[in-house]
């Protein structure tokens, strides 16, 4: 991606930009690659930058042209949208992607260390469905066949409101696979529907430590602490679910009721 010359470099707590995807078959199912280089980015995981030139500095350097490419307007990441795809490549995809760490700013974008895939968004129902897949088996696979079977029931029973159902095909997703953080994710959200918060923050609490970057289950612990009157643990919950998704307008409209309820602006942890 022609994103230009680095401009200038520092430590950033995260920027959001805009880059392409390879779709491609691997022996541990679907994953994303990079256009340009051989890196597979593994579900759940930042990646981290590495310079390809021999050259023995930490990506990325200003005067280089490692680290995580992306570019602040998504029609400069559309270009790497066709290009000569190797055989085990699906499709390729447009996404945002959140850089930390080091990051370079170039004169159409960014250079980062760290990186971490955001959304993906296809143009035609073929991409979407692919996507959609990436999605599925980036959060939503347990690395067990029976487990994500029992999973997939209680997407269904939830789907069909059937949210007792779906509660009791969650707790077993939990207990045959207590590491798989999007089976508590899914118990925590059936609870809230339900109306059991302080079961659904307990289960929210469970998918954060299992994975850091799920915006949704801190955003969906905010909401919990909300209906409990908890206006400063909301607060927190909130912050945190913009620390890693910076985008989410409807988060930050629910940190702002929370702290004019009451829930203070500082950090508690
Ligand atoms: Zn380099």
């Amino acid at each position: 991606m022609n994103i230009g010359e680095g401009v200038r470099s520092g430590n950033r707590e995260r920027v959001v930009g805009w880059r392409a995807w390879t779709v491609i078959e691997t022996k541990d199912g679907v994953r994303l690659g990079s256009v340009i280089y051989d890196t597979v980015w593994q579900p759940t995981e930042q990646a981290i930058a590495v310079c390809h030139c021999d050259r023995l500095h930490d990506a990325p350097a200003i005067a280089c042209t490692c680290g995580f490419h992306a570019a602040r307007d998504p029609v400069d990441a559309l270009t790497y949208l066709h290009g000569r795809d190797e055989p085990r490549t699906l499709c390729r995809v447009l996404g945002e992607v959140r850089l930390s760490g080091l990051v370079v700013e170039t004169e159409g974008g960014y250079r980062g260390a760290v990186a971490y895939p955001m959304r993906l968004y296809a143009n035609d129902l073929e991409l979407a469905a692919t996507a959609e897949a990436i999605l599925w088996s980036a959060w939503c696979r347990s690395g067990d066949p029976e487990t994500d079977r029992i999973f997939r029931a209680g997407v269904e029973s939830m789907q069909q409101q059937k949210l007792a159902d779906a509660e009791e095909l969650f707790s077993r997703v939990i207990e045959l696979k207590p590491d798989f953080a999007e089976g508590w994710n899914k118990r925590a959200t059936v609870r809230f529907v339900r109306r059991n918060f302080a079961g659904s923050v307990a289960d929210c609490q469970q998918t954060l430590a299992r994975n850091p970057n799920h915006f949704g289950a801190a955003s969906g612990q905010g909401l919990c602490h909300m209906s409990l009157n908890e206006f400063r643990e909301a607060a927190i919950s909130f912050r945190r679910a913009l620390e890693i998704h910076p985008h989410l307008d409807a988060v930050r409209h629910n940190l702002a009721l929370a702290e004019a309820e009451g829930g203070g602006s500082g950090y508690l942890n």
